[in-house]
């Protein structure tokens, strides 16, 4: 599944692409998705200028001239730059012909959305699905200090706080596993029970494991797609994800593997307590 880093890397391989560049066609393909597309989008969108690619959370928000698209890859979706050429595949959805390039969005599990506003319908439309979303983590408020303000309140283990997402957004699976590692706190540790220092050292390590991400994702551009098919996530260098058994890098001791919320965890019981 594309997490925040991957969808980052997807805003900043369009930019230079297709920024400030007009729509010359649009075409819907398959509507079928999460939402169905709006059958009238390219009517709608063709002739639009792109003035801005954003990102919140794992959505992404393209303001065009004539109104908005926003974007969710969902489980298998990839929005990617193509030659505008080259051959439509089987899970393409719509695509949309921007000078020499053309932009597809493909999904083959249909989780995905295309979410169209007209200008001044953005607030209706798309506030409803990001309201409810915690705070960004390279935002300038998310700290140690507000980490530990909005844990200590909660009743929950570490872990699965995190990868709720309605304290920081991004935070998946892996990156949860290998953060908490960085930070030597234990995934199953009660979130009221960390001291605030903790918290800083995990805020840190937050954004060093997703910048890492997002930065091996900047390198290996030309292999994004395939990485995405492969398991929706850039391989960086784990410490304890998917090494269960396997001795630890700081200790030697053998990596543990759990169960939290359905979901596998991975640490050291030394480093980390
Ligand atoms: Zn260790």
């Amino acid at each position: 599944m594309p997490e925040l880093p991957e969808v980052e890397v997807t805003r900043l391989s369009l930019l230079p692409h297709v920024l400030n560049r007009r729509i010359d066609h649009a075409q819907v393909l398959i509507p079928k998705l999460r939402y169905p597309i709006d059958p009238t989008l390219s009517q709608r969108i063709t002739g639009a200028t792109i003035t801005r690619i954003e990102r919140r959370s794992k959505y992404l928000t393209i303001t065009t001239s004539q109104g908005s698209l926003m974007v969710h890859l969902g489980m298998t979706g990839t929005l990617t730059i193509k030659p505008l050429d080259a051959p439509l595949l089987k899970h393409d959805h719509a695509h949309f012909s921007i000078g020499e390039h053309s932009l597809r969005f493909n999904d083959p599990r249909r989780f995905g959305a295309l979410l169209w506003a007209e200008p001044g319908n953005e607030e209706n439309l798309f506030h409803p699905l990001l309201k409810k979303l915690g705070i960004e983590p390279f935002d300038p408020l998310f700290t140690g200090e507000y980490l530990w303000q909005h844990a200590r309140q909660r009743q929950q283990a570490i872990k699965p706080l995190l990868l709720s997402g309605d304290i920081v957004v991004g935070v998946g699976n892996i990156y949860a596993s290998e953060a908490l590692f960085k930070a030597g706190i234990l995934p199953q540790r009660s979130a009221k029970r960390i001291a605030k220092e903790r918290y800083q050292r995990l805020a840190l390590a937050i954004q060093d494991t997703l910048q890492q991400a997002i930065t091996l994702g900047g390198s290996t551009l030309r292999d994004f797609q395939h990485g995405i098919e492969q398991n929706g996530y850039f391989q960086i260098h784990h410490q304890v994800y998917d090494r269960e058994q396997q001795p630890c890098h700081h200790c030697q001791s053998p990596i543990r593997r759990i169960r939290q919320a359905q979901r596998s965890t991975f640490y050291c019981p030394q480093c980390q307590r």
